[in-house]
């Protein structure tokens, strides 16, 4: 599916961009009175249409929380989140994924992915041919009867992958998907995210601590603060896009210097 396809299906009664992300202000708090505890904010981020934003920070300072927001699985405690426009509804503003894969063991791997084309309204009739293009898409070719403790980590993260693309949503939220996978699987699985929402014009929010994962992946790369998470540094990354050779990409000088920044601006983020 083209981008400009996907626009029109998603396009209707809201008033934004498809795919857009937009935080005015926002603060989130956990608990209340004397319990309460900020655990991100004030954030104002706008994040176009088809951009590829890659979230960095050290550990607490609340990158799951913003991505929560997002998904609309939170509601800010001030200041407004909108995803294409409008309040984000949660399981219908974006394609989710976690850290674990989260699947229904008890279902093939065709199963999981048939649930997910129903979840999203695909007429049956298009599962066979949907399904075959999804697993393609991500590499699982001929897994189809596997059961998902049949496969590997990378193999059922690449099913959750699945899933969340199955939906054709515009906005693609992923929170540290790869952290428990080995590094070859892992740099694998970037490749493939990154061509599969370069291909398809998605809006990608990816959540790492990795700042080479942030480097090879992100169009732009958003460091936060310790917690609470605030913006430290939002720099855009002009890296080759598309059909690029990732061998060469992670080698060269550009993505050596690009990683240094990074890496620097998280740590000086987590010490002051
Ligand atoms: P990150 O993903 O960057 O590691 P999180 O967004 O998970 O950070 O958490 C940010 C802060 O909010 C942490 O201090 C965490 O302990 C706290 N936190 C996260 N979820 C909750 C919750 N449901 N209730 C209370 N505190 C929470
Ligand atoms: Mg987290």
């Amino acid at each position: 599916m083209s981008s400009s396809e996907l626009t029109q299906a998603t396009a209707g009664a809201e008033t934004g961009p498809a795919g857009s992300v937009r935080l005015d202000h926002v603060t989130h708090r956990y608990g209340r009175g004397g319990a309460a505890f900020t655990a991100v904010g004030p954030v104002d981020l706008s994040v176009p249409a088809g951009e590829f934003l890659v979230l960095v920070g050290a550990s607490g300072c609340g990158k799951s929380t913003l991505l929560r927001l997002i998904a609309g699985f939170e509601e800010p405690t001030r200041g407004a989140v909108r995803v294409s426009g409008a309040q984000p509804r949660p399981g219908e503003a974006a394609g989710v994924v976690f850290q674990t894969p989260r699947l229904f063991p008890w279902r093939t791997v065709r199963g999981n992915i048939d649930l997910a084309l129903r979840y999203a309204g695909v007429n049956r009739a298009q599962w066979p041919e949907r399904r075959a293009e999804l697993l393609a898409r991500v590499g699982l070719e001929g897994t189809e009867k596997r059961r998902t403790w049949e496969i590997s980590g990378g193999q059922q993260q690449r099913v959750a992958i699945a899933r969340a693309l199955a939906a054709e949503n515009p906005l693609l939220l992923l929170d540290e998907p790869f952290a428990a996978l080995d590094a070859l699987t892992r740099e694998r699985l970037q490749e493939d995210v990154r061509r599969v929402t370069d291909l398809t014009g998605r809006t990608t929010v990816f959540v790492t601590h990795s700042a080479d994962e942030a480097v090879f992946l992100g169009s732009r790369i958003v460091v936060l603060s310790k917690s609470p998470g605030t913006v430290a540094l939002d720099l855009p990354i002009s890296l080759p896009r598309g059909d690029v050779d990732a061998e060469e990409l992670r080698d060269s000088e550009e993505f050596a210097e690009l990683r240094a920044e990074v890496s620097h601006a998280v740590k000086s983020a987590a010490a002051a």
